[in-house]
C-alpha cells in the first residue's frame, strides 16, 4: 500500500513539486496523504501503484465512477452538438421536464447551471427577487457554497479555519437540532428566537439531513414546523439537496420528501452529472418569473452534453434500482455499526439514512467528549485496509459514509469487518 515506493516514486514527487509551484496550498489533499489515483470504476478507485480502494466518500460519482452508460451518453452527444440554451434542442426541455416530474407538483420550472454554489446563488437571488426582502436563515455549521455571498452565509466557512467570523447582519443562524448531544432543548423555540430580530426574512436555506454540520437527521416535525414559521413571516424555504438528493437517503428521490414538506425552491448538485459539472434550481413558475426583465444566462448550464449526461444518470438510478440499493445497503451498514457500538464504547451514535450515514465517536458516553484523535486513527486504519472514509462535523469526530450508490453487500460487510479490526486494536 505504500504509494511512495517503486517506479511511481518520481512521478508522484514530480507532481507534488509542480503542485507546490502552481497550485495554491488552499487546495487541500485528502486522506492525510497524497493518493495518486489513475482510474475509477464504479465504487472503486485505483492508484498508480495498483492499489484498489473502496470509495465510501464520493457522493458525486453517484451511479459509479466512470459509469459506462453515462460515459457513452456524454461521448455521443459531444460528437454531435454542444451549444447553449439560446438554441432549441430536445435535450434541454426533455431533461428539465423529466427532473420536474420527480418533484412535487408546482415545482415545474428549472434552471440549469454548473455547480452547487452557482445554484445556491441563484436560489437566494430568486428568493430575494420574489419576496423583495434580504435576510437569510441558515443552520449553524452549514455549508452552502464557495462564492463570496455563500461563504458569508455559511457558518462552516466564516466560523471555520481562515474565516472572518460572523459579520453579516442579513444572516440569521439557527442552532443545530442535535438531539444526540442535547435532547432537552426546545429547538423550535430557539429557531423562532434566533430570527425574531428580523422583519426582512427572505428565505431559510437548509439541507434535509445536515452534512457538514455533522450528518445530523432532523427530529420529527422540525422541518415542517420551521418551514411554517418562515412562511408566516413571508419567507421562502430552499431545500439544498446537493448532498442528500437523487435517492441517496434510500426511500425517496428527494430527502425533503421524508419530512412531509414541499420547499419553494429545490437546489440540486453533485450527483446530478455523476462528476460532470452540473447543478440545477427548481421552483414555481411565479418564483422563476420574479427575475423579471433581466436575462438569465449561464454559458455552460443546460448545454446538450450536460443534458445527455443528466438523463443518463436518471436512467441508471431508475434501471439499476439504486434508491432501493441505497436503502438495503444503508440498513446493512446501520445494523453492523450498531453491533460495533455495543462492543466499543467509543461509538457514541450511529445515524443517518440510506447511504448518508454518520458515526459519532466520543471518549465518554456520559460527557460526550469528542474522540477527535481516535476518529483520525480510525480513518487512517481504514485507509491502510484500502477503504476511503472522511471525517466531518463541528467537533471533527463524525465519520461520514456517503459512497457511490452502486455499493454491494460484500463492500458493506468488508467495511464493518475492517472497522471491527481497527477498533479492536485501538480500544483493546
Ligand atoms: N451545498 C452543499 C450542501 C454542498 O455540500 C456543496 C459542496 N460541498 C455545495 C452546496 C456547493 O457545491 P459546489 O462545490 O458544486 O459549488
Amino acid at each position: 500500500m505504500d504509494i511512495s515506493k517503486g517506479d511511481d516514486d518520481l512521478s508522484l514527487h514530480e507532481l507534488l513539486n509542480k503542485r507546490k509551484k502552481h497550485i495554491s496550498s488552499s487546495l487541500s489533499i485528502g486522506h492525510g496523504q497524497p493518493l495518486y489515483i489513475t482510474k475509477g470504476e464504479m465504487q472503486y478507485l485505483y492508484s498508480m501503484s495498483g492499489d484498489k480502494y473502496l470509495d465510501l466518500v464520493n457522493n458525486v460519482c453517484h451511479v459509479g465512477h466512470c459509469n459506462p452508460h453515462v460515459v457513452k451518453a456524454g461521448q455521443e452527444q459531444m460528437a454531435v452538438l454542444n451549444t447553449n440554451t439560446r438554441y432549441i434542442y430536445p435535450g434541454l426541455t426533455e431533461y428539465i421536464e423529466r427532473l420536474s416530474k420527480t418533484l412535487p407538483e408546482g415545482l415545474d420550472f428549472g434552471f440549469l447551471v454548473n455547480s452547487g454554489s452557482e445554484a445556491n446563488e441563484l436560489a437566494i437571488r430568486l428568493a430575494r427577487s420574489y419576496t423583495k426582502k434580504n435576510d437569510i436563515v441558515v443552520v449553524d455549521g452549514a455549508y452552502h457554497g464557495h462564492t463570496g455571498m455563500l461563504i458569508d452565509l455559511s457558518p462552516y466557512k466564516f466560523n471555520g479555519p481562515g474565516g472572518k467570523g460572523y459579520t453579516e447582519d442579513w444572516v440569521h443562524i439557527v442552532p443545530v437540532p442535535d438531539i444526540y448531544r442535547d435532547n432537552s432543548r426546545d429547538y423550535i423555540k430557539e429557531f423562532e428566537q434566533s430570527i425574531s430580530d428580523s422583519d426582512a426574512i427572505s428565505a431559510f436555506i437548509v439541507e434535509s439531513i445536515l452534512s457538514c454540520a455533522g450528518q445530523i437527521s432532523f427530529p420529527e416535525g422540525y422541518l415542517s414546523k420551521t418551514f411554517e414559521i418562515i412562511r408566516n413571516l413571508g419567507g421562502l424555504c430552499i431545500s439544498d439537496e446537493v448532498q442528500v438528493g437523487f435517492g441517496r437517503t434510500g426511500s425517496s428521490m428527494w430527502a425533503f420528501e421524508e419530512h412531509n414538506v414541499i420547499p419553494d425552491i429545490v437546489v440540486m448538485g453533485k450527483p446530478i452529472g455523476n462528476g460532470h459539472p452540473m447543478a440545477a434550481v427548481f421552483t414555481t413558475k411565479e418564483i422563476a418569473s420574479s427575475l423579471g426583465e433581466m436575462e438569465f444566462f449561464s454559458t455552460f448550464g443546460g448545454n446538450p452534453v450536460s443534458c445527455s449526461i443528466g438523463m443518463a444518470v436518471l436512467d441508471v438510478i431508475e434501471d439499476d434500482k439504486l434508491i432501493e440499493n441505497a436503502r438495503i445497503m444503508g440498513e446493512l451498514f446501520i445494523q453492523g455499526f450498531n453491533e460495533l457500538k455495543e462492543q466499543y464504547q467509543i461509538i457514541g451514535d450511529v445515524r443517518g439514512k440510506g447511504l448518508f450515514l454518520g458515526i459519532e465517536l466520543v471518549k465518554d458516553r456520559e460527557t460526550l467528549e469528542p474522540a477527535v484523535e481516535e476518529a483520525q486513527l480510525l480513518i487512517e486504519g481504514m485507509l491502510s485496509k484500502n477503504i476511503l472514509l472522511s471525517i466531518d462535523g463541528p467537533r471533527k469526530n463524525v465519520i461520514k459514509i456517503k459512497p457511490p450508490m452502486v455499493i454491494s453487500r460484500e463492500d458493506v460487510l468488508r467495511t464493518i469487518q475492517s472497522m471491527d479490526e481497527i477498533l479492536d486494536t485501538m480500544c483493546n
